[in-house]
């Protein structure tokens, strides 16, 4: 069958690593990139370089963008001739940019798929990369095959912000818990135990986040937190005990007194013999 020709603009390590696929799963692919020496790797694997963007977009109707911002989208697009162009944008930014890019795009007759891509670049088209789509049910199962050359395309639905708040919530876990990581290296390390010495411990409590998933998702679901097991009284207690080891550490706070504000004001808010799960009640304000 004939692949979907496809023109792809934005070659950093992400945009770079889908053209790979894109010319080894047989699409032709046309790029542009700003810094044009960017492209000259791909050109050699066989992909198409434009001129300019207006040409790359003028080149094909499946438009890809990989950009760091949905500011970078205005620059690169504007002036280029987009009537008919489906413009999959899979960069990152907040969920309200996103509207206006759709606004932006159908007053000049193109279709706005947004895009989450949730592997680093190495990982992208492995059996372990997904990505979140929203936009037209219509324009995502046209392209979905072509799509499903850099992961899995999952498609969470017709309002156009929600591929990128999924993005943004996934990245919110990924973040937060990497800091509170290196927090708990620099808890350990000011004793002298070295972060080699803890990593098969930091490894076990990481991996065991996972089992609290289904309980919290059906705490959260049906709005009980029945407070059997870790209440927000006990959690409470640890959260501070936390802030103190920290402090006689002389390490940085912020992190652990975040947390420890949650279970005080759940606290304040009567939810002392709560599950833990009722701060999602402080959380959503
Ligand atoms: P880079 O920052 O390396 O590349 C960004 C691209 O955007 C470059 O091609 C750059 O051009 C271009 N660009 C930025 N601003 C402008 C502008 N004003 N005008 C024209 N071009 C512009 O990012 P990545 O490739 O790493 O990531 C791309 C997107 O994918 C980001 O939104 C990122 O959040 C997301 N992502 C990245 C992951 C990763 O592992 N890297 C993982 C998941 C998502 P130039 O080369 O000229 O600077």
């Amino acid at each position: 069958t004939d692949k979907t020709a496809l023109t792809l603009i934005g070659l950093g390590p992400m945009g770079q690593a889908m053209v790979t696929r894109f010319l080894a799963a047989g699409h032709p692919t046309t790029v542009w990139n700003r810094t044009p020496a960017r492209a000259d790797g791909l050109v050699a694997q066989g992909a198409t370089r434009a001129a300019t963007a207006a040409e790359a977009v003028a080149a094909n109707r499946l438009i890809i963008l990989s950009l760091t911002d949905y500011a970078a989208m205005y620059d690169v697009l504007d002036g280029a001739d987009l009537a008919g162009r489906v413009v999959v944008n899979l960069s990152s930014d907040t969920p309200d940019t996103t509207l206006k890019a759709a606004a932006w795009l159908a007053e000049r007759g193109a279709e706005l798929l947004v895009g989450g891509v949730m592997v680093p670049a190495p990982l992208v088209g492995e059996e372990s990369a997904y990505v979140f789509y929203s936009g037209p049910r219509e324009v995502f199962d046209r392209h979905a095959e072509t799509l499903a050359v850099i992961g899995r395309p999952d498609y969470m639905g017709a309002d156009h912000t929600l591929a990128q708040l999924l993005y943004q919530a996934q990245l919110d876990v990924f973040l937060t818990s990497l800091a509170a990581m290196l927090h708990a290296i620099a808890l350990v390390t000011s004793a002298g135990v070295t972060a080699e010495r803890y990593a098969p411990y930091l490894t076990d409590v990481l991996s065991s986040l996972s089992m609290y998933v289904d309980e919290t998702s059906q705490h959260v679901d049906s709005d009980r937190h029945p407070g059997d097991l870790a209440n927000v009284t006990m959690m409470g207690a640890t959260a501070a005990h936390i802030v103190g080891a920290s402090e006689t550490a002389g390490l940085d706070t912020a992190l652990p007194r975040a947390v420890q504000a949650l279970y005080d004001r759940a606290t304040e808010a009567g939810h002392g013999k709560d599950s833990w799960t009722a701060l999602i009640n402080v959380i959503r304000g």
